[in-house]
């Protein structure tokens, strides 16, 4: 049994349902090419820039991926293929979690493991420890998700994909 759930364009809100048959990976089924074709159609016909930087970003990747394969010793061609990879990794990274959201989770962890302060050295104990705590994890998401490795590309570029605010 298959569940068809239409999927909904997230420019003008046009619904397409996808084939009944289950999607294949490596083994790409002649409804699931028509539907991907569907989908592009929709672009090109509405959502022109969007297809635009769709091919473009797709050609650039493919280069990374053809260019892996050789010792690129010219740093130009070197930083060029990182940027490539870095916008494929900022487009498709699944969360993004705030300072706020770090704070907060810090916060609820001190609360349900440690006991109320008796004074105000140990609350400013806990209040240190917290920042350090927050402090740290978002060193660690930082390089998690090489934030400010480059500068931003645009909300034009990324596009409706732009990763989650803060997922729980
Ligand atoms: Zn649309």
């Amino acid at each position: 049994m298959s569940i068809l759930v239409p999927s909904k364009c997230r420019h003008c809100g046009e619904k397409f349902l996808p084939p009944a048959e289950p999607m294949v990976l490596n083994d790409p089924r002649p409804e699931w090419a028509k539907f991907c074709q569907t989908l592009t159609t929709h672009l090109a016909k509405k959502h022109k820039r969007e297809l635009t930087f769709a091919d473009f970003q797709g050609r650039e990747y493919a280069f990374v991926l053809i260019a892996l394969n050789y010792e690129i010793s010219d740093p130009e061609m070197q930083k060029f293929c990182d940027f490539a990879r870095w916008k494929v990794h900022n487009v498709t990274t699944r969360a993004r979690v705030s300072d706020e959201r770090i704070k907060e989770r810090v916060e609820r962890m001190l609360d349900e493991e440690m006991e109320d302060p008796a004074n105000d050295e140990e609350t400013t104990t806990r209040i240190s420890l917290s920042n350090a705590i927050a402090k740290l994890l978002s060193e660690m998401r930082d390089v998690i998700e090489e934030r400010d490795l480059y500068p931003a590309p645009t909300a034009a570029q990324n596009g409706n994909l732009a990763p989650n605010p803060d997922p729980s």
